[in-house]
């Protein structure tokens, strides 16, 4: 239903994680463009179908229960949020880590480093949530819309994105985050949000046509 009502914008706007690797990206050294590991972000959609549908679903105990893979072997925010601190005040929990918490630090870790490289780099090719999401956005009710009568081609909000999306070419992309930091750097306010059906997630020349199209059919009305 948040799918099918927000698309990615719960990746942009709710989720925490996503907010941390924000922060992390503000360190300030050196930065990384992710346009050419665009392959990559076909990653978190195998992660979706392996560790989130079909390992939980053939792998099962005597009780027919499978775990729940994804959150035990790769997400690190278990180890961030839960792991970390109860075991920093309960010294039982501390005696307790094994090999996985090693495992699930390790992974922690890298993806902290690679978000002070790389701009949301769990968010774009790892997180089954953001996977399944990016599906939605095709289809949900909010999205981008760009004005092609506004639009001069300056190309700055392909430049701003930082999810690698040009919203005039695909503003219903499954990368784009609705951040709106194209709408901040458009100089003509020609992208902005919209909600609800109709123009929802049209190029600038599919708009063009729609809105033609419309046109000769008024002009017909009234002849
Ligand atoms: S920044 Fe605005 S004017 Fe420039 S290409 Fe994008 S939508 Fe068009
Ligand atoms: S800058 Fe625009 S196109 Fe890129 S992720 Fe943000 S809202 Fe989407």
């Amino acid at each position: 239903m948040l799918g099918v009502l927000l698309g990615r914008f719960i990746c942009g706007f709710l989720c925490p994680f996503g907010w941390l690797q924000d922060l992390l990206h503000k360190v300030p050294t050196k930065k990384f463009s992710t346009k050419k590991l665009k392959p990559l972000t076909y990653i978190k959609y195998a992660v979706l179908l392996l560790a989130v549908v079909l390992l939980p679903v053939l792998i099962v105990n005597d009780l027919g229960m499978g775990d729940p893979y994804f959150c035990k072997y790769i997400c690190p925010q278990g180890v961030l949020e839960g792991a970390l601190p109860l075991s920093a005040v309960n010294e039982g929990i501390r005696l307790a880590l094994g090999k996985l918490f090693s495992w699930k630090l390790v992974v922690l870790i890298s993806v902290v480093v690679l978000s002070v490289l790389f701009y949301r780099p769990f968010c774009k090719w790892i997180c089954p949530l953001g996977a399944f999401y990016a599906l939605f956005n095709k289809v949900s009710l909010f999205g981008m819309k760009v004005d092609e009568h506004k639009c001069v081609s300056c190309g700055k909000c392909a430049k701003v994105c930082k999810m690698d999306v040009d919203v005039t070419k695909t503003p219903n992309s499954t990368e784009c985050i609705r951040c709106g930091k194209c709408i901040s750097a458009c100089p003509t306010d020609a992208v902005s949000f919209q909600y609800g059906f109709g123009m929802l997630g049209k190029t600038v020349d599919e708009n063009a046509k729609i809105e033609n199209k419309t046109n000769k059919k008024e002009t017909k009305e009234e002849l």
